[in-house]
């Protein structure tokens, strides 16, 4: 009969399996052993698989062996209190958290919430229970083509839209590019349609041409000494080369990286070794030198990535890391157990539980604190997905810290990411050393620093700009506390008008002057008639005294014409 799991890998597991583990083997054996899946095969088989897959991520007894029980109450007359007296109150927790989750479909919007939420309340108590759920859904979407489309369509949806993304943020881009491979053909049949007629012949012409330039790159790192475990190269998944393609209106001329090549190295000294010999080799590409190693992405990768101009003057991207890189990117936060395990030398025995209080996971955190800032779902879920299912971008302290905010995050909301009271207290932005407006949408790499003054409130005119739940809420909560209604004590705006001859610089002169006087700025525009140049900026406040020394200081500055104001 066709299967979907690998009878070798099913052996083997057995074999090496603890007490419990076979115990709870047979237990879901006989649980199970009317059941059939879909395809026909054994029901056991999915639980089989998401056992092999959870030991192959390196987790402890307790969650391998509710890998094999995990749809037990769900499924069969088994209660919970049943798996706590025969595996103990952490396998039975595990489960009980694993059925929770699945309770829930992703339907209607008000359901969304609900399932989301349960999954976070789960990891926020225990990330093995989110770890068990994605390795079930791993195995549900290899055989997603035995469900009716209906259903098959949702599965794939909320599998790229909740799952991948949250395998992502825990670090697992192996398994968050598997489930987006695994929905695409689901979630956009005829794009991929699409892509496997106008790409399967690029990507073999492509596999050829680095099968040619091979041998070159390993006598240069062979001639560099660099301790070199493996050099190999890997095609892009269709499901982010499809991202990407959008990106470049669908010209896949202009994508360079439909395979890279991926080195891996013994040692951190041997990647940038390896870095250098390939930069001696071919000329890299400016801007296209990336140090994950340095400068870690937030959900942990690591990695140097560079694109080189080679034979042919084709480009060529390629991947290097160390081999505890590769399986850190790949696995994520399960790949921190099988270190553990390795050193230890006995297999389960020194896994550790992973609780959410995991200091390298700050988002955990973030979740718990964002849970109790919303009492309404719908606000809830729309937090959720500005703020972790849409791409992020990375800017950086003045301290050189660098900080993960969603795209289309501003100043303030990056304010409110360093601490609430930099956020109450903001009142202009500087960005790569620029005047910016507040609501100034940063870009990745960008270099902010926050402009504060001592007892300054939040504008309730942030409200409309800032994406971020963290600072939304934070506004809100400020603002209750001090007034009854966000419309009485919303502030005037004032705009300056400023005839000026040109001159570079200038808007940074006045900008400078009006932050000194700590007073926001929202808006500058200038314009240019008949020779006149006119700035005009739009600034928060409605104090009178502050606004006429603003105006005489302008005044003073080499250039300005005249100067006018009016409230607005
Ligand atoms: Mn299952």
């Amino acid at each position: 009969m066709d299967t979907s799991v690998d009878q070798k890998k099913v052996r083997k597991f057995l074999d090496e399996a603890t007490p419990l583990i076979k115990k709870a083997y047979s237990f879901a054996k006989r649980a199970h052993a009317d059941q059939k899946r879909k395809s026909g095969e054994p029901y056991l088989n999915h639980v089989l698989a998401t056992a092999i897959t959870l030991d192959e991520w390196g987790l402890d007894e307790p969650t391998v062996a509710s890998g094999l029980l995990h749809d037990v109450v769900e499924d069969t007359p088994v209660t919970s209190k049943e798996l706590a007296d025969e595996f103990g109150e952490d396998v039975a927790f595990l489960v009980d958290g694993v059925t929770k989750i699945g309770n829930v479909k992703y339907r209607g919007h008000e359901k969304q919430v609900e399932n989301l939420r349960k999954m976070i309340l789960a990891m926020a108590e225990d990330l093995r229970v989110i770890l068990i759920k994605l390795a079930d859904r791993r195995h549900n979407m290899k055989t997603l083509e035995f469900l009716p489309s209906n259903k098959r369509k949702r599965i794939a949806i909320e599998t790229a839209e909740v799952y991948a993304p949250l395998a992502y943020r825990l670090g697992m881009q192996g398994l968050s590019g598997e489930l987006e491979d695994l929905a695409f053909p689901h979630t956009h049949p005829s794009e991929y349609r699409w892509l496997i007629s106008n790409l399967e012949a690029r990507y073999g012409e492509r596999e050829k041409y680095l099968e040619k330039i091979k041998p070159e790159v390993e006598k240069a790192l062979k001639e560099a000494l660099v301790g070199v475990i493996s050099v190999d190269f890997r095609a892009k998944r269709y499901s982010s080369l499809y991202k990407k393609l959008l990106r470049y209106e669908m010209d896949i001329e202009r994508i360079h990286d439909l395979v890279a090549f991926r080195i891996i190295v013994k040692s951190v000294a041997d990647c940038y070794a390896a870095l250098g010999a390939i930069h001696n080799l071919w000329p890299p590409m400016p801007g296209r030198i990336k140090d994950y190693i340095a400068m870690p992405k937030p959900n942990g990768y690591r990695s140097l990535h560079t694109t080189v101009i080679s034979l042919e003057n084709r480009m060529v991207e390629f991947q290097i890391r160390t081999e505890e890189m590769h399986k850190e990117a790949e696995n994520g936060i399960a790949a921190h157990w099988a270190y553990e395990e390795a050193k230890g030398g006995k297999k389960y025995a020194q896994r550790k539980a992973i609780s959410a209080g995991h200091t390298e996971i700050a988002w955990v955190e973030q979740l718990r604190s964002w849970q109790q800032d919303f009492t309404d779902p719908k606000e809830f879920l729309d937090s959720l997905k500005i703020d972790f299912l849409k791409d992020r971008i990375f800017v950086i302290t003045p301290r050189g810290d660098v900080l993960d905010l969603p795209h289309g995050a501003t100043p303030v909301d990056f304010a409110y990411h360093v601490h609430s009271e930099i956020g109450n207290s903001c009142v202009g932005a500087k960005v790569n050393g620029e005047m910016v407006p507040l609501d100034h949408s940063l870009r990745s790499s960008d270099v902010v620093e926050i402009i504060t003054q001592k007892g300054k409130k939040p504008s309730p005119d942030w409200l409309d700009f800032v994406v971020t739940s963290t600072a939304r809420a934070q506004i809100r909560n400020t603002l209750k506390g001090t007034s009854h209604s966000l419309k009485v004590d919303k502030p005037k705006k004032i705009e300056l008008k400023i005839k000026t001859t040109e001159r570079v610089g200038l808007i940074r002169d006045i900008s400078d002057i009006i932050s000194r006087s700590h007073v926001s700025i929202q808006q500058v525009n200038s314009e240019s008639r008949g020779g006149v140049h006119t700035l005009r900026f739009l600034c928060n406040t409605e104090d009178k005294k502050k606004i006429s020394k603003i105006i005489l200081k302008i005044k003073n500055i080499k250039d300005v014409k005249g100067i006018d104001y009016r409230f607005v």
